[in-house]
C-alpha cells in the first residue's frame, strides 16, 4: 500500500505539466467556441487522441498509479482547461470505468479499447443508469433486461435519460432490472455494442453549461445482446441475485453493492477533482483581474471586501483538493470509505466550484457578467458537479447515513 502524500513526485509533475500545456494550448483556445456550438467537439477530442491523452492507456496509467493522484491531478488540469471539453475527454471514462468496476478480464480486453477507437477514427462510450423516474431514486429503475435461454440472449427495454455521449457513442453501458423484486440489488450492467438494433438517441438536451458536451436520451426498444454482454457474467449474477434474495428473505443483514453504484463510489472522488480544476481556473482569473483592474485609483484587491475573498477562495479549492485527493488514495489502496470519504470529497469540491465560479463573477464586476471573460462560462459549467454522479443532498444522505448508521431519510 502507497503512503498517503500530497506531494507529486517527478513522473506525475512531468504528466501534470505536459496535461496543463494540452488544457492551455488546445481546450482553453477552443471552450468559447464550442460551449456555443453546443456540440462534441470531435477535432479537439482527436488531438487528444493524437498526443496520448484520449487513450486507454493513459486512463489507465492513472487509474492504477498506486499514490491516487493520477487521476485527480489529470482531471484537475483538463477540467482547469474547461469543463464541457473535458467532458468530452473523459466522459468515456464513465462507460470504461463501470466495466472495471463489474466486467470479467475479458470483457475488459474486449470492449474497452472499442469505447476509444484509435487516433484516426476516435469513439466515444456512454454509461446510461438515469432515467426520468429513476435519478436520485435509482431503485426506481424501469429498464429491463429479460434472459432469454435458447439464444443465450438478453432483450433490453426502457428509456435512459441524461446519457453523456447517449446516442453517439460507439459502446453504450446499460444498467437494467433483472429482478424486480430485489430493487437496485437486482440491477446489472450491460453492454450494448456499436450498432446494436433498437437501440436509439431520443432528445439531446440544450443544457445551462458543460454545453460542449452532448447529453441525450437513450430509447431501447427489444434490443438484443449476446449473453457474452452481461458484466461479470451470468454465473456471478445468480450468485449475487440468490445472496441478494437470501438476506430478503432475512430481512436485510449485510449491504450488497449494486452495479450503478459500484461505478459511481469509484467515480466520485473523480468528479471531485473535475470542480477543483473549474473552481482553480475560476480563481486564478479572478485574482489575475483583482491586481490589474483600478477604482478609487488602486487596484480592486486592495480593498479587504475582494482580497479577503480571494482568500477564502483559495483556502476552499486547496481544502477541496485534500479531501479528493485523500478519497482517491483510500479508493486506489482498498480502504474502505467508513465516513463516506468519497461522497465528502465529491460534496465540497462540488459546493466550492459553484460558490468561487460566483464569487469570481462577483470580483469582475459588468466583465465577470458576460462571455467577453470565462467566469461565466465557468460558473454555468460548475452547476453540474453538484447534480450528477449524485446530488449534493444525496451525497449528504450518504454521509450522514455512514456515520450514523441509521436509515435517514
Ligand atoms: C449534464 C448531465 C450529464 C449526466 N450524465 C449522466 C450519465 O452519463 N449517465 C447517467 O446515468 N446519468 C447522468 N446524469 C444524470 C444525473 O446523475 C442525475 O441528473 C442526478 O442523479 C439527479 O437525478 P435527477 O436529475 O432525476 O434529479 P432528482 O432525483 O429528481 O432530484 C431533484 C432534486 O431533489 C433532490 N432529492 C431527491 N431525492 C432526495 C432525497 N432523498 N433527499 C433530499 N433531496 C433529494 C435532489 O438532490 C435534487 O435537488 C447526467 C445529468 C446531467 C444533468
Amino acid at each position: 500500500m502507497a503512503e498517503f502524500t500530497m506531494e507529486l513526485n517527478d513522473e506525475q509533475k512531468e504528466v501534470r505539466d505536459w496535461l496543463h500545456g494540452f488544457a492551455a494550448d488546445v481546450i482553453r483556445p477552443a471552450a468559447a467556441e464550442w460551449d456555443e456550438r453546443e456540440e462534441t467537439p470531435w477535432p479537439v477530442i482527436q488531438e487528444a487522441a493524437k498526443v496520448g491523452i484520449y487513450s486507454l492507456d493513459f486512463y489507465a496509467q492513472q487509474y492504477f498509479d498506486p499514490t491516487g493522484l493520477g487521476i485527480p491531478m489529470a482531471m484537475e488540469e483538463l477540467f482547469w482547461g474547461d469543463a464541457g471539453i473535458a467532458l468530452s475527454i473523459v466522459g468515456t471514462g464513465l462507460a470504461a470505468v463501470g466495466v472495471l468496476a463489474n466486467g470479467t478480464e475479458e470483457q475488459i480486453g474486449t470492449w474497452i479499447p472499442q469505447m476509444y477507437g484509435d487516433t484516426n477514427d476516435v469513439k466515444v462510450a456512454a454509461f446510461c443508469s438515469s432515467e426520468p423516474d429513476a435519478g436520485s431514486d435509482v431503485a426506481s429503475m424501469r429498464t429491463r433486461a429479460v434472459y432469454d435461454e435458447a439464444k443465450d440472449e438478453w432483450v433490453l427495454n426502457g428509456t435512459k435519460t441524461w446519457a453523456t455521449n447517449g446516442g453517439i457513442a460507439n459502446v453504450h453501458v446499460v444498467v437494467a432490472v433483472v429482478d424486480a423484486e430485489l430493487g437496485s440489488k437486482g440491477h446489472a450492467s450491460f453492454i450494448v455494442p456499436p450498432n446494436t438494433p433498437g437501440l436509439s438517441q431520443g432528445q439531446k438536451f440544450k443544457k445551462h453549461g458543460i454545453r460542449a458536451s452532448h447529453t441525450a436520451e437513450v430509447v431501447l426498444e427489444n434490443v438484443r445482446v449476446p449473453g457474452s454482454c452481461l458484466l461479470g457474467g451470468k454465473e456471478k449474477l445468480d450468485e449475487r441475485l440468490a445472496r441478494a434474495r437470501e438476506r430478503a428473505k432475512a430481512g436485510g443483514g449485510e449491504r450488497v453493492k449494486n452495479a450503478a453504484m459500484a461505478t459511481f463510489e469509484a467515480s466520485r472522488p473523480a468528479v471531485g477533482a473535475m470542480a477543483v480544476g473549474t473552481a482553480r481556473a475560476a480563481y486564478e482569473v479572478a485574482l489575475e483581474y483583482a491586481t490589474t483592474r483600478e477604482q478609487f485609483g488602486r487596484p480592486i484587491i486592495d480593498n479587504q471586501g475582494v482580497a479577503f475573498q480571494l482568500a477564502d477562495m483559495r483556502t476552499s479549492i486547496d481544502a477541496a483538493r485534500l479531501l479528493v485527493w485523500r478519497a482517491s488514495w483510500m479508493a486506489v489502496n482498498g480502504k474502505p470509505f467508513t465516513a463516506a470519504e468519497g461522497s465528502m470529497s465529491k460534496l465540497f469540491a462540488s459546493e466550492t466550484a459553484k460558490k468561487v465560479t460566483g464569487q469570481a463573477i462577483q470580483i469582475l464586476g459588468g466583465n465577470g457578467y458576460t462571455r467577453e471573460y470565462p467566469v461565466e462560462r465557468m460558473h454555468r459549467d460548475a452547476a453540474i458537479y453538484t447534480i450528477f454522479e449524485g446530488t449534493s443532498e444525496i451525497q449528504r444522505l450518504v454521509i450522514a447515513r455512514t456515520l450514523s448508521g441509521m436509515p435517514i431519510r
